[in-house]
């Protein structure tokens, strides 16, 4: 699996629809300074999810928006589409090629969607679970991150780890039927309840 191709439109410094092809194999932007570098890697960041405004760069989520030059309109939304090659059917879908794309508008709110069709938030983290590309993943060390991995504590270490096993999803999943139980078992001593109060 592999970062094929990534579309950006209206997100920070890119005015313009811009599309960027990928091949296998390492890839380096270069560029002068403030010319956008980093505005690529904030692009792969946001439309995998990213909520936190400080990691983007920014101090409110509207910063990701294109805001203007003296020549161009500040616009009013951000699209970033990311396509990885799933030939190797690594993500669990059908697909040889996955596209998510986000889409923010200037009031705040955000859509995603998957191959084109409308989803949650909650679907791409689920799809990119354990595969080390998600929010939480390790496929973007920004400046710092290693530092910041050898000195974090082993339990937030331990997060890394598990993400790279794998096991991941299944906590999730152990967490959510967790969730479900304790909502019956309190059901059932409402119910437990009223029952005793009719008889
Ligand atoms: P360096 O090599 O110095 O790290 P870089 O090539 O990584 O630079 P970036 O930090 O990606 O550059 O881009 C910075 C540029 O993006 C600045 O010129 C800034 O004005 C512009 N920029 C950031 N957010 C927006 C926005 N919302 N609208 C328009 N331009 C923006």
């Amino acid at each position: 699996m592999y970062l094929k191709r990534l579309e950006i439109y209206g997100f920070k410094s890119f005015a313009n629809k811009i599309e960027m092809n990928f091949e296998e194999g390492v890839t380096a932007v270069v560029g002068p300074n403030g010319s956008g570098k980093s505005n690529i890697s904030d692009a792969i960041k946001w439309v995998l999810g990213e909520q936190s405004v400080k990691s983007l760069r920014g101090s409110k989520m509207e910063d990701v928006i294109f805001s203007g030059t003296s020549s161009k309109k500040p616009l009013s939304i951000a699209e970033v589409s990311l396509t990885l090659d799933n030939s190797s059917q690594i993500l669990p879908v059908a697909y040889e090629e996955v596209t998510i794309t986000r889409r923010m508008y200037r009031s705040g709110e955000s859509e995603y969607y998957l191959n084109k069709s409308s989803c949650r938030l909650k679907d791409i983290r689920e799809l990119f679970m354990d595969t080390g590309i998600g929010k939480e993943g390790y496929s973007v060390i920004g400046q710092g991150k290693i530092d910041e991995i050898l000195s974090s504590k082993s339990e937030d270490r331990r997060q890394l780890f598990e993400e790279a096993a794998g096991i991941v999803k299944y906590k999730h999943r152990k967490h959510e039927a967790q969730k479900k139980l304790d909502n019956t078992k309190d059901n059932l001593t409402r119910l437990t309840d009223i029952l005793q109060e009719l008889e």
